[in-house]
């Protein structure tokens, strides 16, 4: 098997991020509650696409690119981030965004502005046709004697799952440090690739963890999750076979996606009056959400300790 360290990787990230336990939050939900705090990625805001840029930027630069292309919705974290390390890393950037949602330069539209991108909008709902128009733009600055690397919505292939691996390994030395073993860590779910990476990691670096995620969009994920698992395990030579069971997932799409809920919104009001951390409408306080409603629900043993993983987000607060 392959190590995540035989891949060519640029240091964006300021790792470790922190990890502690939620003394206040733990005491409201009567479980024992800890923070992964992966919105402190250490570039432009913070956030999981950090990670996952450090290894697809790198194949970028290895394959002699100028521009990268990338996409997601209006207020995409991905996008901005994507734009912030591109910049960091000398390369151009070019963000193809759905017309949907918040379109005004408010949030990560004012972010990715700041960031020198350039931004264009596709009036669609599909990201076939997002991807129809990435692979035109890179044919015309091919023409002009340009090289585009393209990156798919929430950099979620094999090699930027590479990242979250990472983290997993990271959490496991983390854990060893204050002599505690996590029996749950829980997740946003937006492209797949971040649950995937925590799943194939926990694997490896610690069995006993069980990897839910929360999904803010109405994906197929009970099949994108394992899919991406077993492209990664693939990529790294690692022979145990994936199976659909091996992760699980929770729905608090709410209306739909992009969508703030009533119960994420009061996720958010909690984490910023008990322990004044932000999470986000989009991903995170619906995650948040969704680990609140498993407390309630019996999900946990009544001495498990939780591990909630702040993915960011907190940027698009600004705009909704
Ligand atoms: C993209 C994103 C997620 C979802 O991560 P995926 O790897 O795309 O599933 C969660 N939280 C935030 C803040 C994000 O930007």
């Amino acid at each position: 098997m392959k190590t995540t360290g035989e891949f060519f990787r640029l240091p964006f990230c300021l790792l470790p991020t922190p990890l502690y336990r939620l003394a206040n939050i733990s005491k409201v939900l009567g479980k024992n509650i800890y923070i992964k705090r992966d919105d402190l990625t250490g570039i432009a805001l913070g956030g999981n696409k950090v990670r996952k840029l450090e290894f697809l930027l790198a194949e970028a630069k290895a394959k002699g690119a100028g521009y990268v292309i990338t996409t997601g919705g209006a207020q995409s974290n991905h996008a901005m981030l994507t734009a912030a390390c591109a910049g960091r890393a000398g390369l151009k950037s070019i963000l193809v965004l759905k017309q949907r949602g918040v379109c005004e330069r408010k949030g990560n539209l004012l972010l990715d502005d700041l960031l020198g991108a350039e931004v264009r909008f596709l009036d669609t709902e599909s990201y076939d046709d997002i991807y129809s128009e990435m692979e035109r733009i890179t044919e015309e600055l091919s023409k002009k004697g340009h090289k585009a690397y393209r990156i798919p919505v929430g950099g979620s292939t094999a090699l930027g799952t590479l990242g979250y691996v990472n983290c997993a390994g990271e959490i496991a030395g983390q854990a060893k440090a204050m002599h505690i073993n996590f029996d749950h860590i829980i997740c946003a779910v937006g492209s797949g690739g971040t649950q995937a990476g925590l799943a194939i990691g926990a694997r490896l670096y610690m069995p006993q963890t069980k990897v839910t995620g929360i999904s803010a969009d109405n994906q197929p994920f009970g099949k994108i999750v394992p899919q991406l698992m077993r492209q990664t395990a693939e990529l790294l030579n690692y022979r145990e076979p994936v199976r659909n069971r091996d992760i699980s997932l929770k729905y608090m799409v709410g209306e739909g996606y992009a969508v703030p809920s009533r119960e994420g919104n009061e996720a958010i009001r909690l984490m910023a009056e008990q322990e004044g951390i932000f999470l986000d409408p989009v991903y995170t306080g619906k995650a948040f959400a969704g680990l609140i409603e498993l407390c309630k629900t019996g999900y946990f043993g009544e001495n498990d300790n939780i591990l909630f993983l702040h993915s960011g987000g907190a940027s698009s607060l600004f705009a909704y």
